[in-house]
């Protein structure tokens, strides 16, 4: 496996069937997934290592943000991965003139954590036009437990026309249904183990949305009386239902919807979604 840390050296890489699967490191068996798939699918794979500065807000955990990049390097290795792309920060984002900046469509950014995240996407279209520019992948692989950073990529490559194919990868999860996540490192075994009644309370919560066939009234206080009851300490910041491109429903239609929430426990702010 080559490491690379400058952008030029990275630039320098002519493959045409390169597969890149973009990381902020401190993998885990959801990370492998989507390795895996791209070792699979594409002659060589490029992974990347870079906590992005530019999608964290102020009072987020950029500066605390999980990281172990030997046990990474490792991993990637074992994963028979190419290419370990570690830009650092100071060459990514020289003295930002932002001269130029992507806007997102106020309608993507009152939806799921878009809401809550001002400028968090914002920030992940500018990393991932940047990381797409210098690695020059064929196929790019990203998971669904971000659904709408999925939606926002695509959008992207969609709109400036980016000659990269997306590939969305299922959601992995723990065996206990926990969601999983580097800042899961931030919970302890038993607040772990407590977690996973976010995905019991969303399965919950599909299962009766499916039975009541059609009928969204009050499903968003249904969820937070789940939640309350299993888990008091936990805080449901948002619990949301759409279509799969993120429009607005007025009813189930199986097969089509996305159920998507973030929680707070423990001042960790844990996302999932259902897609049902
Ligand atoms: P991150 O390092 O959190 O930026 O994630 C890098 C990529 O891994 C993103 O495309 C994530 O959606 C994906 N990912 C993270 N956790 C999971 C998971 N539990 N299942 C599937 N994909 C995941």
């Amino acid at each position: 496996m080559q490491i690379i840390h400058s952008v030029s050296e990275m630039q320098a890489i002519k493959i045409n069937s390169l597969g890149f699967v973009p990381t902020m490191g401190y993998l885990h068996a959801g990370h492998v997934s989507l390795i895996r798939r791209s070792v699979k699918e594409n002659i060589k794979t490029a992974v990347s290592i870079f906590v992005n500065p530019t999608q964290f807000g102020k009072n987020e955990d950029f500066d605390n943000y999980p990281k172990n990049l030997t046990q990474d390097l490792n991993l990637l290795k074992n994963e028979k991965v190419d290419y370990a792309f570690i830009p650092n920060q100071k060459e990514l984002y020289p003295e930002i003139k932002n001269l130029f900046s992507l806007k997102i469509s106020n309608n993507f950014n009152k939806k799921l954590c878009a809401k809550y995240r001002p400028g968090h996407f914002e920030g992940v279209a500018q990393i991932i036009m940047k990381l797409f520019n210098i690695v020059r992948p064929e196929n790019a692989y990203f998971g669904l437990k971000d659904y709408q950073q999925f939606i926002a990529v695509k959008a992207l490559v969609e709109e400036y026309n980016l000659p990269v194919k997306i590939i969305g990868c299922d959601l992995i999860r723990e065996t206990s249904g926990l969601a999983m996540s580097s800042r899961n490192a931030y919970l302890n075994p038993s607040q772990r183990k407590e977690a996973s009644s976010i995905y019991q309370a969303l399965t919950k919560l599909q299962n009766d949305l499916l039975a009541r066939a059609a009928n969204l009234n009050n499903y968003q206080e249904h969820f937070v009386a789940l939640i309350a009851a299993s888990s008091p300490e936990m805080e449901v910041q948002y619990i949301e239902i759409y279509d799969r491109e993120l429009n607005k429903i007025n009813k189930i239609i199986p097969g089509k919807m996305l159920l998507g929430c973030a929680i707070w426990f423990h001042n960790v702010r844990l996302i999932d979604n259902l897609l049902f």
